[in-house]
């Protein structure tokens, strides 16, 4: 008899359906199945935080452990209004699957506030920082959980929630969080680490496929932390970038865009307009630069469309409109399982996220060791171990895919399931 978890929301449940692809392939037992069918922690907390205006505010946090089979868990705090613990529980599940497929001795975590951290003031967000870590301190720590930034989460961020920690323990444990400031134990290289990876995942799908990067051309959807950064290096790399989008608006111009001036204006410009600037600047116009809208950039017809906003961006409702030759994903879950099926007949690969944005958790695993040992590694160490890992395990799963002639997504599942099946099989225990 199979037992529903207790209050599943649709999107964990959309995202576990992907494990039946990798269970019929692998010789697993009954156990594993069982065991990957719901978190093994959901904590729901209250964060009180105490406005610039005296009042008091109270929002609702979640920290979500999916399972610690491989180690503690692990991944990120997201600060949005749209966060629940459905949400939560599902991008857990994603990190418990990157970090077996990236060979991390780690399992699934994830945490959220819902708030538009937007409309907060640097005070109220150091605030709300610390009053989470309060909130979630119990469950979390070194070899327990180890949190680390995600949408709308920072360095700064991390640097507060690792002091908060520190105070309520009463010692030194920097281990507790990854992403960090250089200056509080932080690692060189974490910040690129994500757009870095998944330039590396692209490369090296374009080598196999004999193509050359300064002929392939490249839509961004998503310009925070980890599109900026892929788009920066892609740019170097000679790709050509065509259209960049926030959640204000899109770029657009055929003849490439340079990534660095957009992103120093998105952030020099006070009122934080975001890429909606173009729409009336005289000098984008003059330099061919044309506003979008971010659902024209979904369906332009480039060589290669990076996802690096948010879940669910590509679904049935524009997946037929979809022209690109490939799909990367640099945001977790961007396409819709149903979607996905819709791209897979049309002869759309996807560079799945569990590989392809994995290199933000690898640099988080490096300065989680280095921060254990009290090492510090300098930056082109850090990079190169980088890409040492990532090359052997994105080749693990694109030689997968190939072998066994199913997507790069099954593949990957596969690649990580297994992993976590034999780490169960060997505890021969349920935990
Ligand atoms: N939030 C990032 C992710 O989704 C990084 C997680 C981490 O470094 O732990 O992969």
């Amino acid at each position: 008899m199979t037992e529903l978890a207790l209050e599943q929301g649709p999107q964990l449940t959309g995202a576990l359906s992907r494990l039946d692809e990798a269970f019929s392939h692998l010789d697993v037992a009954d156990d594993v199945r069982a065991r990957l069918s719901q978190p093994r922690l959901a904590l729901q907390v209250a964060v009180p935080l105490r406005m610039d205006d005296g009042r008091l505010q109270v929002f609702t946090g979640w920290r979500v452990q999916f399972g610690t089979l491989r180690g503690p868990a692990k991944g990120g705090v997201r600060f949005h209004p749209a966060v629940c613990q459905d949400e939560v529980a599902t991008l857990s599940f994603w990190m418990a699957i990157k970090c077996a497929v990236a060979d991390l001795p780690f399992g699934g975590g994830k945490g959220g506030v819902r708030v538009d951290p937007k409309g907060l003031s640097r005070g109220e967000l150091e605030r709300l920082a610390r009053s989470y870590m309060r909130a979630v301190a119990d469950v979390v720590g070194p070899d327990r959980d180890i949190l680390a930034p995600d949408v709308n989460t920072n360095p700064t961020l991390m640097g507060w929630m690792a002091d908060e920690y520190e105070t309520i323990q009463r010692r030194h444990a920097p281990a507790v969080i990854t992403g960090k400031p250089l200056e509080l134990g932080g690692s060189p290289g974490r910040i690129e680490a994500t757009g870095r990876g998944a330039l590396q995942v692209l490369n090296q799908w374009v080598e196999r496929e004999g193509r050359n990067p300064s002929d392939l051309t490249v839509a961004v959807q998503g310009f925070g932390n980890a599109g900026y950064h892929f788009a920066r290096l892609a740019h170097e790399a000679g790709y050509r970038i065509v259209a960049v989008s926030d959640s204000q608006g899109a770029i657009h111009r055929p003849e490439g865009l340079d990534p660095e001036p957009i992103w120093r204006h998105k952030h020099e410009s006070r009122e934080r307009k975001g890429l909606v600037y173009c729409e009336s600047s005289a000098s984008c116009e003059a330099d061919g630069v044309e506003a979008i809208s971010n659902a024209d950039l979904l369906t332009l017809d480039v060589d290669v469309l990076v996802l690096a906003a948010l879940e669910d961006q590509i679904d049935t409702d524009n997946a037929a409109d979809v022209r690109a030759d490939l799909i990367l994903e640099i945001a977790n879950g961007p396409v819709t399982c149903e979607a996905e099926a819709i791209l897979e007949k049309a002869g759309i690969p996807i560079l799945p996220d569990v590989l392809a944005n994995a290199g933000g958790v690898i640099v988080s695993y490096y300065e989680w060791i280095q921060n254990r040992s009290g090492d510090h590694w300098d930056e082109h160490t850090v990079n190169q171990r980088l890409a040492d890992r990532l090359t052997r395990e994105a080749t693990a799963v694109m030689d997968l895919a190939l072998q066994d002639g199913v997507t790069l997504r099954c593949a990957a599942y596969r690649h990580g399931v297994g992993r976590i099946a034999a780490a169960q099989a060997q505890r021969g225990t349920c935990r």
